[in-house]
């Protein structure tokens, strides 16, 4: 991974090879970024990607071997329990245009992903919500 800080935030590329999620964590516990945004774009394989079927208060997962290209990597930077936690949701398309969409669970950069992170200026977190059985942001 290299990365350069800029005037709101990092620029970040990571290399073929690293996993998306695993590496944003290291990289947010690293420089002690409390909170935030990431946003992406890139390319990727042996993606996990998620629905939460909220009835049954867990996710539905699907798994995806082949290369794609992620057009939007949206996500929230927070901690659960004093560890990071990167909440990203992915759309990711391969050679004939169409789209899979999911919570990313993980998948490993097949060429390169260029990411944005704007750190929060305060600690965020997030607190276990039983009704709907999920961590949610808790900002009061
Ligand atoms: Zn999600």
């Amino acid at each position: 991974m290299q990365f350069k800080r800029i005037k709101d935030g990092y620029m970040l590329r990571l290399i073929k090879g690293e996993e998306i999620i695993g590496t944003l964590s290291s990289f947010v516990e690293r420089e002690k970024i409390p909170g935030g945004f990431v946003f992406g774009l890139g390319a990727f394989k042996d993606a996990t990607l998620g629905y939460f079927d909220a009835a049954k208060k867990e996710y539905v997962r699907n798994s995806f071997k082949e290369d794609l290209e992620f057009g939007s990597l949206t996500g929230s930077i927070s901690y659960v329990e004093g560890k990071p936690f990167v909440h990203a949701h992915v759309v990711a398309g391969g050679a004939d245009s169409k789209a899979y969409f999911g919570h990313l669970f993980s998948a490993t950069i097949s060429a390169t992903g260029e990411f944005f992170i704007i750190p929060s200026d305060g600690l965020i977190e997030r607190k276990p919500d039983a009704e709907t059985g999920l961590n949610l942001l808790d900002l009061r």
